[in-house]
């Protein structure tokens, strides 16, 4: 079947007419940031917030009109209100009582300001990856309990406002407060402060998230959370290697980035994309792990080598990058960091658990390295 293509949603789009204006959707500039894969579309229609409660049957014809093209196999629409945040005061939202509202916030800051977002924040990680489904959450999250347990203090910050998985891999429900009605307390389990979207937002609620969006409910995640004292925050990444990712490596003051990759993302080339991603803004990488990187059988122990098992070590030589460590594909760690008990707290004496915790504390030594490093080379002034 033939893949469906942008211009056709916008062709049958200017068919849908706004009941109030008698204009269709199209010409009225309304419909935004429009997203097609493998037959899955969404967008957004643009509208006044004071109109949004009426507007529902507009956005399920919008919806049904581009469902019924061929080759479409979902459409999902969302009724999104340009400014939100501007005209909040006029129109309340149901999150307006957050800090954190995900919607175009404040205008941003240069990178040297938003290194002082968290104050008390010694370093910030991202653990990205160069596609989804890689592990790169599981990993995130089993890293930064490893860190917990060398006995830093940790943060770990959902910044996969796409699919934010920390509230189900953390167990944690409920919604963080505000004490002081500016900042928003973190949620903590497990020793760590967790801050994700997905606490905000139901996790069945469609969210499209363009440009300006991201960076801002980014810098709120950041900024707007009460963090405390932390060694590391460490920051779950958006998956792949496109232009929300590589605003964030620029906006986010990282100080150095880990790539997971599965062995056959990796003869993709997918990591690859991460590791120039980070080079171009000149954030350091740490290293690669290999995550789903053999199969121990667990009735007979026997271990399979899946996927080309050993293409990230050699892929991290080639790139002259680091290798972390590899991470066999283990129901268990699927079945702790999905039931939210993550396999790091859940079996802290077991082999997975020391796998993580080893490779936390290479990347700690790194961390380490890289302040250090930074501290020699700030310029000094001597006043004579
Ligand atoms: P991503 O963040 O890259 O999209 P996730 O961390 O959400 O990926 O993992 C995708 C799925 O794979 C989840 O169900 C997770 O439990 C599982 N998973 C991740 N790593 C492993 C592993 N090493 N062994 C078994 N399952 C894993």
């Amino acid at each position: 079947m033939a893949e469906i293509e942008e211009q056709q949603i916008i062709e049958v789009l200017k068919g849908v007419i706004d009941p109030d204006t008698g204009e269709d959707i199209v010409s009225a500039g309304m419909v935004a940031g429009v997203q097609l894969k493998d037959g899955h579309v969404a967008f957004a229609i643009e509208v006044d917030p004071a109109r949004g409660g009426q507007l529902e049957p507009l956005r399920k014809e919008a919806e049904q009109t581009v469902y019924n093209l061929p080759g479409v196999l979902t459409a999902t629409v969302v009724l999104t209100a340009e400014r939100a945040s501007v005209q909040a005061q006029a129109a309340p939202s149901q999150q307006q009582g957050h800090a954190l509202s995900g919607q175009p916030g404040r205008p941003s800051e240069s990178q040297a300001q938003s290194a002082q977002m968290i104050p008390g924040c010694k370093s910030i990680i991202a653990v990205a990856s160069g596609k989804g489904g890689v592990g790169k959450s599981t990993t995130a999250t089993n890293l930064a309990l490893g860190l917990a347990a060398t006995g830093k203090r940790v943060g770990l910050m959902d910044a996969d406002i796409y699919g934010p998985s920390m509230p189900r891999m953390m167990g944690i429900t409920g919604q963080p407060v505000s004490d002081d009605g500016k900042t928003l307390r973190p949620m903590e389990n497990y020793g760590i402060k967790v801050m994700s979207i997905g606490f905000l937002v139901d996790e069945d609620t469609p969210m499209i998230w363009r440009g300006p969006m991201v960076q801002s409910a980014l810098e709120q995640m950041m900024r707007d959370v009460n963090w405390g004292e932390l060694d590391v925050l460490v920051v779950d990444m958006p998956p792949g290697t496109g232009d929300a990712q590589l605003t964030m490596a620029q906006r986010v003051p990282l100080t150095g980035a880990v790539i997971v990759s599965t062995p056959q993302d990796i003869a993709l080339l997918d990591a690859r994309k991460g590791l120039n991603m980070f080079r171009k803004v000149d954030v350091p990488v740490f290293g690669i792990i290999e995550n789903m990187s053999y199969f121990t059988c667990p009735h007979c122990g026997a271990r399979s080598e899946i996927f080309a098992h050993g293409g990230a070590k050699a892929e991290a030589d080639r790139l002259g990058c680091d290798f972390l460590g590899e991470i066999p594909l283990d129901i268990e760690i699927r079945t702790t960091s999905d039931g939210g008990h993550p396999i790091t707290v859940s079996q802290p004496d077991g082999v997975h658990a020391n796998t993580y915790t080893f490779i936390a504390e290479t990347v700690w030594g790194k961390i380490e390295q890289t302040l250090a490093a930074r501290e020699t080379d700030t310029p000094r002034i001597v006043i004579q």
